[in-house]
């Protein structure tokens, strides 16, 4: 396509230059009714799944419809999306903070022609554009990352790992028949960025091989003190390679030390970790971020080591709803999952779900590794 400048001049870069300004007040995109009764609302009520009510004091009342979104999406679709709020709306719409939609309405008439409207928009290939759910003690969206869309640190996909587990769990989305929220969250590495480390269940990418190290380059593309600081284990040591005859400065790695994390490859291009069959997911479960009943907590490694099964993962998918069903069946209600794995016993969690307990779920990384051992003797057979 032929260039076609913005008016952006590249000789003089600064010159009409636009910068700190900040992103549009949220204000400006308020609804009518949002606007009219902010700070002023008395109760809502979930009417159906994915559909809410919120009333004010003055009596007035929104309307909420949430529908899935796959968060990669194309400016085809959120016109798409657009279009809907102009015609139902009055061009008002929200995503919320697991890259649902919402769309408001301000009276209760106005709500079956949005949803009849909603469910009856498809992809060509037969999925819903956007399914409604996702509201109370049932399977809301899954907070996920960049997987190999664009990211060059990750292990494993995320758009993919992510579709292949919402379509098992699909009924859930639009259901509420969970003892308490149950959030999925996807990382693609274990930088994990987003949720893994504080969701009930999660998903992550996992190295099983070191780093291969690039003699020829790595003294000219990294900072060396950089990469030996990045390891937590320590595994890397500066070193004097012999590479020709000339002699080069590079780093050496320790295998035994090396736990796979890619820390180093993060600071350092020449040492790159990514491998066909070793990289593969683990799945953690049991974290929380809220403050209910019991304090927030971190998600425990459940499952060491699946492999990548591209495009649909079948053993990663099965083994998730393998725990969900056993939580489902056996939990309180409001006890979300790290609550009732805490209350039976992880011992028990692990015999109701079915997964396997290997070494590799022991606690070794430094001194606070002892206090996730048992120093007691209660524990059932
Ligand atoms: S989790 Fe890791 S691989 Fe995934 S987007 Fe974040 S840094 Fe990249
Ligand atoms: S992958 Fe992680 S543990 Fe292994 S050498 Fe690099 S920083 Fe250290």
């Amino acid at each position: 396509m032929a260039f076609i400048s913005s008016g952006y001049n590249p000789d003089k870069p600064m010159e009409n230059r636009l910068t700190d300004m900040g992103p549009r007040h949220f204000e400006e995109f308020y609804p009518e009714v949002i606007k009219n009764n902010k700070g002023k609302w008395l109760y809502h009520e979930i009417l159906k799944p994915g559909v809410l009510v919120h009333v004010a004091e003055s009596g007035d009342e929104v309307y909420t419809v949430r529908v899935g979104g796959a968060r990669l999406m194309s400016v085809t679709h959120i016109r798409e999306i657009c279009d809907i709020a102009d015609k139902h709306c009055s061009g008002h719409l929200r995503f919320t903070t697991r890259n649902n939609i919402e769309f408001m309405v301000d009276s209760k008439d106005k709500v079956a022609p949005l949803i009849k409207d909603l469910e009856s928009r498809k992809f060509d290939g037969g999925s819903f554009k956007f399914p409604i759910g996702g509201t109370g003690a049932g399977i809301s969206n899954i907070v996920h990352t960049q997987g190999w869309i664009h990211c060059h640190t990750p292990a494993t996909d995320a758009s993919g790992t992510v579709k292949a587990t919402m379509d098992k769990v699909f009924s859930d989305f639009q259901n509420m028949r969970m003892p308490a929220h149950l959030r999925i969250s996807m990382a693609c590495c274990l930088n994990m960025c987003g949720a893994v480390h504080c969701s009930d269940i999660a998903i992550l990418g996992y190295h099983r091989k070191p780093p291969m190290v690039d003699h020829a380059y790595l003294d000219k593309m990294c900072e060396v003190p950089l990469a030996i600081a990045a390891c937590p284990t320590a595994a890397l040591k500066p070193k004097k390679v012999d590479l020709d005859g000339t002699t080069v400065n590079s780093v050496e790695v320790n295998k035994n030390r090396c736990m796979f994390c890619g820390n180093c490859y993060t600071m350092c291009p020449s040492l790159p970790l990514a491998d066909k069959d070793g990289d593969g997911i683990v799945l953690m479960a049991g974290g929380k971020v809220s403050n209910r009943i019991s304090s927030p907590k971190f998600s425990k490694v459940v499952v060491a080591f699946i492999p990548n099964e591209m495009p649909r993962w079948p053993t990663m998918t099965k083994k998730i709803t393998d725990i969900i069903e056993a939580y489902a069946a056996d939990a309180r209600k409001y006890e979300r999952l790290g609550e009732w794995a805490e209350r039976i016993g992880w011992e028990r969690f692990f015999e109701k779900t079915g997964l396997e307990f290997t070494h590799h779920l022991i606690d070794d990384f430094r001194d606070p590794a002892y206090y996730t051992w048992r120093q007691t003797t209660n524990f059932k057979f």
